[in-house]
């Protein structure tokens, strides 16, 4: 049977290729599918007496993409701040993540789909550990993501990387496509200093053979940079160039150290980015040469990163945070303009994730995933242009639906899927304990 939505009378953001905002606009929903988006009174005659929502004061933007996290990381939040990178993770973020769960894994990702669904967010991409838990948490929360395993290739053990290998790849054939095709998976080798050349090697060779593509990260610090510079002479960039990565389609988190060479290295192999503005400026790691990316053809994406660096998931804030730090470091007020940083919250993440057949914009035929926004609060007023008001001045609280392949997933301000306030309370108990558990 066919369901079909009509949303009547709203300013349409579409974030099509000619970047199209409809001041009084229509969108059809088709079951899962945008059947049309139009003027509002143009619809086809057909749909004139389907249910309809009548969406006067509301702005509708396609779903936020976050082209990186760690969703179950939310445990951790504010556990530790204000460190140096390596005396963070040593100190206080492994020590923790030694005694999680795939329990605490599953809570920890639950409550961070209720965050991100409720700051606009329909798709993520996610690597992490005990990935059965987060698959669980997407499938019941009703969000979308793109989901892989960590893979790091210096275990104390011998075998212990092979049979982490081994359950990646498991994780992926038994995922992919799940949840209605909400979930998509990929292989994650974690990053450079992470994965010896023979493990890196093993890791490409399993997404051939298993038709998987690469998420990564790399090019976070000045450490890191030294590390492989040292170790294997050149940059992070040209050793996963060396090894064999970029033969897969690959997101590479972070790219802050990039020189000119690195660059056209990630554009000449469709390396698409996801940029962390917020995690990057918090750890102190820098802040990546977006603007000559972008320039040279390099699609890059927006991220979080997990909670515990950044310390939310809002891709809002992400957008907002991309949009004024390279102003600043530019001193130039027109880089990153407010259209181009929810391109990246966006269609651009979308094509991040070679998704954008399917989401990332309102148009016919592409998937309904799409957030509905007031309008009516102070801070949403007046409404000049719609795309500065998201970026420069909404916030989560202005989030009043949001869709997923047509279904609400928010309503009226409410998670729809599951109790979040049970989920939240499990979730607190659970981080308390892992916390006690880290000290002793
Ligand atoms: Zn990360």
């Amino acid at each position: 049977m066919s369901r079909r939505i009509l949303l009547s009378n709203a300013v349409v953001v579409t974030m099509d290729a000619e970047r199209r905002v409809i001041h009084t606009g229509s969108i059809g929903i088709d079951n899962d599918t945008i059947a049309f988006v139009c003027e509002t009174g143009a619809e086809p005659v057909e749909w004139r007496h389907v249910e309809t929502w009548d969406l006067a004061g509301r702005v509708v933007i396609p779903g936020l993409i976050n082209t990186h996290t760690h969703a179950a990381m939310t445990l951790l939040r504010g556990y530790a701040d204000d460190m140096a990178l390596m005396e963070w993770l040593e100190k206080k973020i492994w020590p923790f993540e030694a005694h999680l769960t795939p329990d605490d894994v599953y809570i920890g990702a639950l409550v961070a789909c209720a965050e991100m669904i409720r700051s606009g967010t329909t798709v993520f991409a996610d690597m992490y550990f005990h990935m059965e838990g987060v698959a669980k948490a997407v499938a019941e929360s009703g969000i979308r993501a793109s989901l892989s395993r960590g893979l790091i290739g210096t275990a104390a053990q011998a075998g212990e990387d092979d049979e982490a290998l081994r359950e990646a790849v498991r994780f992926c054939e038994r995922w992919q496509g799940g949840a209605n095709g909400r979930i998509t998976t990929c292989l994650a080798p974690h990053a450079p200093y992470t994965c010896p050349p023979p493990f890196l090697e093993k890791v490409v060779d399993a997404a051939s053979a298993h038709d998987l593509s690469i998420h990564t990260h790399i090019s976070e610090t000045k450490d890191e940079m030294a590390q492989i510079a040292r170790t294997y002479g050149g940059s992070p960039v040209k050793y996963m160039l060396r090894h064999g990565v970029f033969k897969r389609p690959t997101l590479a988190a972070h790219c802050v150290h990039l020189d000119d060479e690195d660059i056209d290295i990630l554009a000449d192999n469709a390396v698409a980015v996801a940029h962390n503005p917020g995690s990057n400026m918090k750890l102190a790691s820098g802040v990546a040469p977006v603007t000559k990316m972008r320039d040279r053809g390099v699609v890059v994406g927006l991220g979080t990163d997990g909670a515990s660096s950044n310390n939310n998931l809002d891709m809002i804030e992400e957008a907002r945070l991309a949009a004024l730090l390279h102003k600043a470091v530019l001193f130039d007020p027109t880089a990153i303009p407010a259209m181009d940083a929810l391109a990246m919250a966006t269609i651009d993440g979308a094509k991040a994730l070679r998704m954008d057949d399917q989401v990332g914009s309102l148009e016919a035929g592409k998937q309904a995933d799409l957030v509905v926004l007031s309008t009516r609060r102070p801070n949403m007023a007046p409404l000049f242009d719609p795309v500065s008001n998201i970026v420069y001045s909404s916030n989560p609280g202005d989030i009043e639906h949001v869709f997923v392949r047509g279904e609400f997933v928010l309503r009226d301000g409410k998670i729809v899927a599951f109790d979040e306030s049970r989920a939240i309370e499990e979730f607190r108990s659970r981080s308390a304990r892992l916390a006690q558990e880290a000290k002793s």
